[in-house]
C-alpha cells in the first residue's frame, strides 16, 4: 500500500459516514465517552475496532507487542488513569491474538537489543501461569492474556481506581476472525 492510498482510504471513510449522517463529525468532536479500555498487541492485523467494527468513540486503546501489562509502563499507567477517572470505561479487555510473534519471541529466547527487555517480561509471565516455553504456540498466547489479567488486578492505578470495572480477556484467532472471550 502506497502513502497515496492512506489519504484516498480516507476520502472514502468519510465520504461514507457523512452519506449515513451528514453531521457525524460535528457529534465526534464533541467528545469521547467509549466503554471499553483495551490492551491489544501492536501487530498490524489485530486492530481492535476494526475486528469488532466497533465506531469510533467506543474503545480507548493502548497497543504494545503482545498486549503486555507492565506496571514499569508509564504510557500503559497513564492511559489507564485516563480511561478509569476521566472517561470511566465500563470494561477492562486484554485482547492477544493466535501466533503472536511477540509471544513466539519470548517462546524462543529472542536476544536482540531494543527487543530483549521487553521479550524477557513476557517470558517470565509463562513461569507465573506455570507454563514453558516448550509448550504449543497458542496455549502461550492464551497463558499470556490471563497473566496480564493478574497484571491488571496488581496494577497500582487500576486497584486504586478500577476495582469496580469489569475485566476481561479475549482471544483474537487469525486463521479465522473469530473473537473469543477466554475464561479467566
Ligand atoms: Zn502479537
Amino acid at each position: 500500500m502506497s502513502p497515496d492510498q492512506l489519504v484516498k482510504g480516507n476520502e472514502t471513510f468519510m465520504d461514507k459516514l457523512l452519506k449515513e449522517d451528514p453531521a457525524y463529525f460535528d457529534k465526534l468532536k464533541e467528545g469521547q465517552a467509549p466503554d471499553f479500555f483495551v490492551v491489544a498487541c501492536s501487530d498490524s492485523r489485530v486492530s481492535p475496532s476494526v475486528i469488532s467494527e466497533t465506531p469510533l468513540g467506543t474503545m480507548f486503546v493502548h497497543r504494545n507487542i503482545a498486549n503486555q501489562v507492565n506496571v514499569n509502563d508509564e504510557s500503559l499507567a497513564a492511559s489507564l488513569y485516563y480511561a478509569l477517572v476521566h472517561l470511566n470505561v465500563k470494561k477492562i479487555i486484554i485482547q492477544g491474538h493466535t501466533g503472536c510473534g511477540g509471544v513466539a519471541a519470548a517462546k524462543d529466547g529472542n536476544e536482540e537489543p531494543f527487543l530483549k527487555d521487553w521479550i524477557k517480561g513476557i517470558r517470565q509471565g509463562f513461569q507465573s501461569q506455570n507454563r514453558s516455553p516448550q509448550d504449543e504456540l497458542n496455549e502461550l498466547v492464551k497463558a499470556n492474556i490471563r497473566e496480564q489479567i493478574e497484571k491488571m488486578k496488581q496494577h497500582p492505578v487500576y486497584k486504586k481506581y478500577g476495582k469496580d470495572t469489569e475485566l476481561a480477556g479475549y482471544l483474537f484467532h487469525l486463521e479465522t476472525g473469530k473473537l473469543e472471550e477466554l475464561n479467566t
